[in-house]
């Protein structure tokens, strides 16, 4: 049998971290990157004879992911222990839901090369994030740092119904927009802030049961996640070539040898032996609560990219393109509150600031300028004040030392030449240096007019207004 008689099946439970401002368990802040143990108190420590009370943000943001993610709401909630040990876990226990999450049987659509698909989702629940551990950090030793003990976490579990690695990248792109939309997580991927746990298996075509599958745990970048599906698949595969078994396991994914490797033997829910948190209450929710967070559901992405085609014109890719993240979304329309050009911006945010933020390998989040500096640079072009090429080069800078673009070209010198007398000098001087160009010119090469406007271009260092050179030149060659 060949790969090709074989079906990936995969199904992703995918850890997000809240923006509350505080942690769900206790008022210590959430905030990323303090100094080690710098954020905790007893709770959160786990001291002895410390009780938890439940953060009530925490449930409003699951709440409202469930609602996003078309999920039914369980009215009666609670809390479980899940109880295993490890060193950055004081309580040797988490704090989790087991069978009543608070929001069930939800489902996304993603885009595939076949068209739409639902996705559907077993479950959201809520839990808190363990501490971390910092290894070699003093001569060999491994250093607990608790800062991320009981950070609020949302875990999006869905059903198997992934088929390939595309399909997986589809969706946990949509996911996190979802959540970034709704404001429940900022999805920050480096900062762990979203990761995923990757089930995968494969069966023959055919086969209705599903196959043994593997784990992998707490990934937190596409294109790794992307790679380590692709090897797993192999892997299988291969085994099942060669008569072998598929043994259920947690693997951990290196990305530099690009291979998994097998950590331990996967547990089941009964090794954790939930129960109960005794020290919480359970969680009741009226109609009310429900309907008014409901009534706090922005427009979502969808609706965003139909309203873009139709009010500004934007082509579907682009609509598409900047709906997918709210920031640039929130960017695209406050720029244009500023500089009203819609074209100009969605250009600015589709070429040049994706590129950008792609070389830097920065999120759209990231973006360190306000959407006033973008409507302002698109002002400064549209009068005229720089010519498009400095724009760029007052965007480069706009990334690396944001200020008001105005600033920014008075203090670099780069304010466009515009007067008639200064373009005409640079233009006979170019004409003299170039006699070659000229003939090809008047022998009807129109190519050499744009040579020589390029030539004024680099002699100016882009600050020569382009349409006056086109026509100045246009002129003496006449
Ligand atoms: P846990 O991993 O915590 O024990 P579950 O047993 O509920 O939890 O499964 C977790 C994830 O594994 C779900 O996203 C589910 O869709 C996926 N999954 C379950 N069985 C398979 C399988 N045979 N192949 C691929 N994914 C699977
Ligand atoms: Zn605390
Ligand atoms: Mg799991």
């Amino acid at each position: 049998m060949s790969r090709q008689d074989y079906e990936v099946i995969i199904g992703l439970e995918v850890h997000s971290e809240l923006s509350t401002k505080t942690k769900i368990f206790c008022s210590c802040p959430t905030k990323f990157g303090a100094a080690p143990n710098t954020q905790i108190c007893p709770i959160c420590m786990a001291m002895p004879g410390t009780l938890p009370v439940l953060n009530e943000k925490v449930v409003e943001y699951a709440v409202k992911a469930g609602l996003a993610t078309n999920c039914e709401i369980s009215q009666n909630s609670k809390n479980d222990r899940k109880n295993y040990f490890y060193p950055d876990l004081p309580k040797a226990y988490q704090i989790s839901q087991y069978d009543k999450p608070l929001c069930e049987h939800g489902y996304i659509e993603i885009e595939t090369k076949e068209g739409k698909k639902k996705i559907r989702l077993t479950r959201i629940h809520i839990e808190e994030d363990a501490g971390k551990l910092n290894h070699d950090e003093l001569g060999g030793g491994s250093l607990v740092d608790l800062n991320r003990a009981g950070v609020p976490l949302i875990e999006i579990v869905s059903e198997p119904d992934l088929r390939s690695a595309e399909e997986v990248e589809a969706y946990l792109r949509k996911l996190k927009s979802i959540l970034e939309y709704i404001e429940v997580s900022d999805c920050k991927m480096q900062e762990g802030s979203y990761r995923a746990d990757v089930n995968v298996s494969v069966r023959k075509k055919g086969d209705t049961k599903l196959g043994t599958r593997t784990e992998m745990k707490n990934m937190n970048s596409f294109r790794s996640i992307v790679r380590a599906i692709e090897y797993e698949v192999d892997r299988q595969i291969d085994i099942l070539e060669d008569g072998g078994k598929i043994e259920q396991e947690t693997l951990r994914w290196d990305d530099v040898s690009g291979k998994t490797f097998s950590m331990r033997d996967k547990e089941d829910a009964q090794d954790y032996r939930y129960f109960p948190d005794p020290d919480l209450v359970a969680i009741k929710l009226s109609d009310e609560y429900i309907e008014n967070i409901k009534n706090t559901l922005p427009e979502m992405p969808e609706s965003r990219k139909e309203r873009y085609l139709k009010e500004y014109k934007l082509s579907e890719k682009d609509a598409k393109l900047i709906t997918s993240s709210k920031y640039l979304s929130d960017l695209f329309e406050k720029a244009i509150e500023v500089c009203n050009n819609p074209k100009a911006v969605n250009n600015w945010i589709i070429s040049d600031i994706s590129r950008i933020l792609n070389e830097k390998e920065l999120e759209a989040s990231d973006i360190p300028f306000s959407s006033k500096d973008l409507g302002k640079l698109v002002i400064l072009i549209d009068k005229g004040t720089i010519s498009s090429s400095i724009g760029k080069k007052v965007l480069e800078e706009l990334f690396e030392n944001p200020k008001d673009p105005e600033e920014i070209i008075k203090e670099k010198g780069w304010i466009q030449i515009s007067d008639e007398g200064a373009i005409k000098e640079i233009v006979l001087k170019i004409l003299e240096a170039n006699p070659q160009s000229v003939a090809d010119y008047k022998a009807g090469k129109e190519k050499a007019l744009g040579f020589l406007v390029g030539q004024a271009m680099k002699e100016t260092k882009g600050k020569a207004n382009p349409q006056m050179l086109n026509k100045m030149f246009k002129e003496e060659m006449q």
